[in-house]
């Protein structure tokens, strides 16, 4: 589903992103993992554009992603992209929130917009909020409102960047879940993530990110129980 080969990101001097490789198959589940600073965000940014990187191949569904000819808004909508603040619309309701894009960018009809979101809101634990404005939610609820909000434009792969980052300790859990079972559900996802419990039950693959490239990749139980290279066995002592 996603073909990257020599994937490069420079910020001015600062090359930030040396040469990642990495495919992923359709409905495979990767944790991406590594030290703060390390190109994590950067990299998933980079996945759908938010960034523009240099890379030898950067293709989605089979389309080339760095080609003029390709339209990146129509390829850009195939990926979801939730991020550590959630940045609801706070004005809108929780419905508007997730029946907006839809509506304004997919051409669906309110009526139809509005089941599928209700679908959606049943999905994330939250059809009794419909009607609720942001402001009066947990950050918990509001991430799966969020979670909602892009699966609602029915994309072919999530990305998720620290998710349960900024949120209370009690709250972690029901993101987490939503997401296991969005996994279940066959859904291709890439996942910046510290929750290594989440990494180890729900990952297919474990991707440990340092110094702008991936310096080990594999299993849960590969990186977690046997990490080979000497910097994912020191940045496992101190997270784990
Ligand atoms: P991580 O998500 O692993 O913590 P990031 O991808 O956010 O790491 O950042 C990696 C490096 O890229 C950092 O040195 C950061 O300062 C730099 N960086 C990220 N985004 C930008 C930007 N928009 N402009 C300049 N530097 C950036
Ligand atoms: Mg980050």
């Amino acid at each position: 589903m996603i073909n990257i080969q020599n994937l490069h990101k420079t910020f001015g001097e600062n090359q930030v992103l040396k040469g990642i490789d990495l495919t992923i198959d359709s409905g495979e589940v990767v944790v991406v993992i590594g030290p703060s600073g390390s190109g994590k965000s950067t990299f998933l940014r980079c996945l759908n554009l938010l960034e523009q990187p240099t890379a030898d191949t950067l293709s989605f569904e089979g389309k080339d992603l760095l080609a003029e000819k390709n339209n990146i808004d129509e390829l850009r909508q195939k990926m979801g992209m939730v991020f550590q603040n959630f940045n609801l619309f706070p004005h809108m309701t929780v419905l508007e929130n997730i029946t907006i894009s839809p509506i304004k960018v997919k051409g669906e009809s309110t009526a139809e917009a509005e089941k599928k979101a209700y679908d959606l809101l049943q999905l994330v634990g939250l059809n009794d909020k419909a009607q609720s404005y942001p402001a009066s939610l947990s950050g918990g609820q509001e991430q799966r409102v969020a979670i909602a909000r892009a699966l609602a434009m029915d994309p072919d792969v999530m990305l998720f960047d620290e998710p349960t980052s900024a949120l209370d300790p009690e709250m972690v859990g029901e993101v987490l879940s939503v997401m296991k079972t969005l996994a279940q559900e066959g859904m291709t996802m890439v996942v910046v993530s510290h929750e290594m419990g989440f990494a180890r039950e729900v990952a297919d693959r474990v991707i440990f990110m340092d110094e702008g490239v991936i310096q080990e990749e594999g299993q849960p139980e590969e990186i977690f129980n046997l990490p080979k290279n000497e910097r994912t066995q020191s940045f496992l002592k101190k997270v784990l």
